[in-house]
């Protein structure tokens, strides 16, 4: 390990100990009325859609909570008819007596809505920038209400003021230069971390994978830059989670554990009803981890770890 590296492992185990959060994303739906042209559920993608049911999403969430998960993360395209609040609210109330927390990454909201997403249960609120680039941003986002930067950097305080007690932001890497997009995220999250003092804040930076709409990555990440990245990440933000999902191979996630990484996803499913009936609904992107989450956990301890299904700090 270099110094960078040896800095970054030694702040996470002060501030987080050797354990690792563990968590599963459950897509509610894949409707989305964007156009965003790295994205497997944008409009203009000639794929299976489908929206489920509560009772779809309960039955969906008893295979996670089989396998151990007590926090998921629901995931939908921006489709106000289709996942509205009121369809949200209703899966929160009779999702979050059976799992710890429930965090979720849908269309932005206003202050009023995430109020009655929290009453309901809601108790983590996820939403990515994708790139903090004014000029990449309307390349990418060429269709639909997301077209709005300013509008989305501000819905992140929306959720703030409404009181949510867990936000996550990022980017996409691959978007544009990761040198110029880190220092901007940093940036974002100390003036949040700053303002929002009741609020806990994670940082996560997906890397654009192959999806339905072929985009290719204009500015792609190697692994190593993958390492360093998350090792700055932990150095300038020390009190902030740091999510990795399995869009990552296993390999690099077992490196990425001691550069500073805090929550980790694990068996994931990228469609709708996926984990009940997988391949049915098309799928946001494709994923380098197929481990089970018993065969991630296993690696999680064997690395000196411990994997945390329930408490979520
Ligand atoms: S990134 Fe989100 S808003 Fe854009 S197409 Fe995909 S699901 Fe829709």
């Amino acid at each position: 390990m270099n110094t960078l590296s040896e800095k970054a492992h030694r702040l996470t185990v002060q501030r987080f100990g050797k354990t690792i959060q563990m968590y599963a994303p459950l897509y509610l739906s894949n409707e989305c009325i964007d156009t965003c042209l790295y994205c497997g559920f944008s409009m203009h993608n000639k794929i299976e859609r489908q929206t489920l049911t509560t009772e779809q999403v309960l039955e969906e969430a008893s295979v996670l909570i089989e396998k151990g998960f007590q926090h998921l993360l629901l995931v939908a395209g921006e489709h106000p008819k289709k996942v509205s609040v009121e369809y949200l609210c209703d899966v929160a109330k009779k999702l979050r007596p059976k799992i710890a927390s429930l965090h979720i990454e849908v269309a932005p909201f206003e202050e009023e809505s995430y109020r009655k997403l929290i009453s309901a249960g809601v108790d983590g609120v996820v939403i990515y920038q994708e790139t903090y680039n004014r000029d990449v941003y309307k390349t990418v986002h060429i269709g639909g209400p997301k077209k709005d930067f300013d509008q989305r950097l501000a819905s992140t305080e929306a959720a703030c003021r409404a009181g949510i007690r867990f936000m996550g932001i990022g980017f996409l890497l691959g978007l544009s230069d990761w040198r110029q997009e880190l220092p901007k995220l940093i940036e974002h999250a100390g003036y949040l971390m700053k303002r929002y003092w009741q609020t806990q804040f994670s940082v996560s930076l997906p890397r654009l994978k192959n999806c339905a709409s072929g985009f290719q990555a204009p500015h792609a990440v190697s692994d190593e830059d993958m390492e360093q990245i998350i090792a700055l990440l932990r150095v300038a933000l020390p009190e902030a989670g740091i999510i990795l999902s399995t869009r990552e191979t296993p390999a690099l996630r077992d490196r990425l554990l001691s550069r500073g990484i805090t929550h980790m996803s694990a068996g994931s499913k990228t469609e709708p009803g996926g984990y009940l009936h997988p391949n049915e609904a098309g799928k946001q992107f494709e994923l380098s981890d197929e481990r089970t989450p018993a065969q991630v956990a296993e690696a999680i301890t064997k690395a000196g770890y411990e994997p945390v299904w329930k408490d979520w700090v």
